[in-house]
């Protein structure tokens, strides 16, 4: 936690907004792939805060397996001892098609300063422009993409190429960039965690120990036949 806070101080000027990252997704369940990009990208770019909001109903795929409850869970549990992490559960509480640009746009009233960083990863990048008013997201939030092994690389469209910025330009304003941060990933999806698990293999090893104890006391994912 020290490192983290110096990596913060030494990175933030005195004229600097405050910088709150937005993690989306659907988390079902949250795994080490997750927590690995999101600490990586807190660290590099000097985040005050990380809000990690699981969607309810993700419009662009298939309905989770895990209810939304369980799904809070895990990341509560997964969350508890990481400084600077935080679960928001306004989607969740909205209920309904889970837009991004509603969240933002509640977060933008709490916060009409501060530098809303949306992170977002390469492969969920790769189809960015069929999201839901995608240009006014843009107008709500610096979009940081962060690379993902096997994702698509598709060459960069017009309007993300006018926005990219380096690592630390973006900070001076409160929306509108698109910063490419390179983390080192782990090849870990959801998944394959729940194909493992309806296969009756063991996924230990890509899941916070909480989040794993939690998965086998609620047999979730697992093999047809228990529930
Ligand atoms: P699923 O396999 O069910 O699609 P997922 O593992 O991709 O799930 P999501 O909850 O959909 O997880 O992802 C939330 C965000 O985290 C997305 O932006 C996604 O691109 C990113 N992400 C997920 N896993 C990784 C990973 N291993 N490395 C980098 N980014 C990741």
């Amino acid at each position: 936690m020290a490192e983290r806070l110096a990596l913060n101080s030494t990175l933030k000027t005195d004229n600097s907004k405050l910088a709150i990252g937005v993690f989306g997704g659907t988390f079902d369940p949250v795994h080490l792939g997750h927590l690995r990009v999101a600490r990586e990208a807190f660290a590099a770019l000097g985040l005050d805060k990380l809000c990690w909001i699981p969607a309810a109903q993700p419009p662009l795929r298939d309905a989770p397996v895990a209810s939304a409850a369980q799904r809070a869970d895990m990341l509560a549990l997964a969350l508890c001892d990481e400084p600077g992490f935080t679960l928001d559960r306004r989607e969740l509480e909205r209920g309904g098609a889970s837009y991004t640009v509603d969240t933002l746009q509640s977060l933008r009233t709490e916060r009409p300063d501060a530098a809303l960083c949306r992170l977002i990863g390469q492969d969920q990048f790769a189809g960015f422009e069929r999201w839901h008013h995608w240009r006014e997201i843009l107008d709500l939030c610096h979009l940081v993409v962060l690379n993902r092994p096997g994702a698509p690389t598709t060459p960069l469209p017009g309007w993300a190429s006018s926005r990219v910025c380096a690592e630390e330009e973006w900070r001076a304003q409160p929306a509108g960039r698109l910063v490419f941060l390179t983390v080192r990933p782990q090849d870990i999806s959801a998944t394959r965690i729940r194909a493992r698990l309806a296969a009756g293999e063991a996924v230990a090893e890509w899941l916070p120990p909480a989040v794993n104890t939690y998965i086998h006391q609620h047999h979730l994912y697992g093999p047809p036949g228990r529930d």
